[in-house]
């Protein structure tokens, strides 16, 4: 089994993060890898994620007022999901699968060019997904992933293809239904975080960018503490959802 990064666009952002044990809110100006992860798996090939949507190269008029506002998206055209694929020799009918960590816009924006996989996704953020008030909010976009595929909805842990070596772990809290993966490599086991810890640094002083209620805080927190547990208990490898300098490190040709 191989996992392969892809840049698909990064995004220039302000985020504002919260700590228990800060008194003030912290901002900070940051510049987020957006990546689909391509997974090759002797039963079949899987994304985990599909990144930017490829308008977004021209035009933030998909994103809503408010996302456009806070998130700059930086996007060339051999980053496009389809061309990525390509120069590692696949067309995008070759992918078997769609795992979601979440549905936010820069993690399912290209889906559109993936019209035969199968998604995979938790129920609850399926649902989510289908929330009127959260549409109407800019939180989701069903046309992201609405689009008639085949879903396969999932809950709780979920051992994709039947061998233990691809399994989603739900880290619920960034969003309702907001799931990991974990990757048993030959190299060790690797967890993707998702948008549980965008960087490193967030999970070691147990930061939160600030969104939601403190309700779902609370329990991003607990699926962060979870996430800190695999690594310390299972040994598990984490590789964050959006953390520049983590990803400017990882091997071109992928982790085996
Ligand atoms: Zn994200």
């Amino acid at each position: 089994m191989r996992l392969i990064p892809l840049e698909i666009g990064r995004l220039a952002s302000s985020l504002t993060l919260t700590s228990p044990t800060w008194t003030d809110d912290r901002r900070v100006d940051v510049t987020l890898p957006i990546p689909a992860w391509l997974i090759e798996h002797p039963e079949g090939v899987a994304l985990f994620d599909t990144g930017l949507h490829r308008d977004l190269r021209h035009s933030t008029d998909r994103l809503g007022q408010w996302t456009a506002r806070h998130f700059h998206p930086d996007f060339q055209s051999h980053e496009e999901l389809t061309a990525r694929l390509e120069a590692r020799g696949y067309r995008p009918s070759d992918i078997d699968l769609i795992i979601f960590s979440h549905l936010h816009f820069d993690h399912c924006g290209g889906t559109a060019e993936i019209p035969d996989a199968r998604i995979v996704v938790q129920s609850d953020e399926w649902a989510a997904g289908k929330d009127e008030k959260l549409i109407a909010n800019e939180v989701y976009n069903p046309a992201d992933y609405n689009l008639g595929h085949e879903v396969q909805q999932v809950d709780g842990s979920h051992d994709v293809f039947g061998d233990g070596s691809v399994v989603c772990v739900p880290t619920p809290g960034h969003t309702r239904g907001h799931q990991s993966l974990r990757l048993e490599l030959d190299s060790g086991p690797v967890v993707l975080t998702g948008d549980c810890v965008y960087f490193e640094q967030l999970l070691d002083e147990m930061i939160t960018p600030r969104m939601g209620s403190e309700r779902s805080r609370e329990r991003q927190l607990e699926s962060m503490r979870e996430l800190a547990r695999l690594r310390d208990e299972d040994g598990c490898r984490l590789i964050f959802g959006h953390d520049e300098d983590q990803f400017r490190s990882l091997p071109a040709d992928g982790l085996t």
